[in-house]
């Protein structure tokens, strides 16, 4: 080694921790210099360059020269990245981490990539059931009867969501629908925007609502997602219940709201055609119109099966009624009490 290079040398690296990121490694090694990571790269010669952005992906260029520098490894510093995930993906590299796991909470200094991604409830390194960001636990939104019932779909969707980032998404590509059409599906408005229904409303005295006549009239929108995870539109809070349309509501979800999507996406893997024939069950006419848009782009197969599901539940009422679509257009967010419906979907 020439007296240059080994000048250049980091006299102290730490080693990266299990699952740790490049940006979270990169300001640990600063910190150790009482630098700035931006400063740190640029003492490599990878000035204007974000950490954030490198981890995306490094060019070979780049991961030597790191690598030199803090004596590892090129391929311990290309472990570090994201350079596994698709471009379609890396939307979804949260710049921290998206939740919140107690064991790691006793390292903070320490970023860890799973938890920088949107379907990961439980900490890769621990094992343990993530928090949300503010620190409560899953069980402050769901009964754990309900959650032990959910884990494995959640499990489910989650390896589904996580394939599809890599390009691994063998199910999407041999027998569509994608995870962008199925969030597509999700994210639709099966109804139009109605007020908390008063299942939805906490109890308030008469003067409460008056005060609180905002909320009590506020226009809620209502998506698939709500008929496909009845379990998150019965607990979760109203006003948290929208996601944003499709791949942006998992970049954007919180933990209830990412668990109750990967939930959706594993429910209409394993059975697309019960349930989003349920979906369309429990549409009004605007939101058929909408939800059949978003599936003229599944295959022809499944359509043709997702109509004659239709029918039957539809049709299936005692004889004198009014048909149920009917019925469910008049009322307002009454599909969970539709009993061939809700006997099989809600909790
Ligand atoms: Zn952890």
């Amino acid at each position: 080694m020439t007296t240059e290079a080994l000048a250049s040398l980091l006299p102290v690296a730490p080693r990266p921790a299990a699952e740790e990121r490049l940006s979270s490694w990169l300001s640990r090694v600063a910190g150790i210099y009482g630098m700035s990571a931006n400063g740190l790269l640029a003492h490599f010669g990878l000035a204007g360059v974000s950490a954030l952005t490198l981890e995306r992906g490094l060019s070979p260029g780049q991961g030597a020269l790191i690598a030199a520098r803090a004596s590892l490894s090129a391929q311990t510093i290309d472990g570090m990245t994201f350079a596994a995930l698709a471009p379609h993906a890396r939307v979804m590299i949260a710049p921290s981490a998206r939740y919140f796991c107690p064991s790691c909470a006793k390292t903070p200094g320490i970023g860890r990539k799973d938890a920088a991604l949107p379907w990961t409830f439980w900490c890769s390194v621990h094992g343990v059931r993530l928090c949300a960001r503010d620190k409560r636990p899953m069980e402050c939104f769901l009964p754990e009867r309900v959650l032990e019932r959910l884990d494995p779909l959640a499990r489910r969707g989650a390896a589904r969501l996580a394939a599809w980032a890599e390009e691994r998404d063998a199910v999407g590509e041999i027998d569509p629908p994608t995870i962008p059409e199925l969030l597509r599906f999700l994210t639709t408005s099966y109804r139009r925007p109605s007020p908390p229904s008063l299942a939805e409303q906490p109890r308030l005295s008469l003067e409460a609502r008056r005060a609180n006549h905002a909320f009590l009239t506020r226009p809620i929108v209502r998506q698939a997602l709500l008929v496909v995870a009845p379990e998150y539109d019965r607990f979760a809070p109203v006003l948290a219940k929208p996601v944003r349309p499709g791949l942006a509501a998992l970049a954007c979800g919180s933990l209830l709201q990412n668990y109750a999507l990967a939930v959706g996406v594993a429910r209409l893997t394993e059975n697309p055609v019960e349930h989003a024939a349920a979906a369309l069950a429990a549409a009004d006419a605007e939101g058929e119109t909408n939800l059949r848009r978003i599936l003229t782009t599944w295959p022809s197969a499944t359509r043709r099966r997702i109509g004659v599901e239709l029918r039957r539940l539809t049709d299936a009422q005692p004889a004198g009624k009014a048909p149920r679509r009917r019925r469910l257009q008049r009322s307002s967010i009454n599909y969970a009490r539709v009993p061939q419906i809700s006997a099989r979907l809600v909790p």
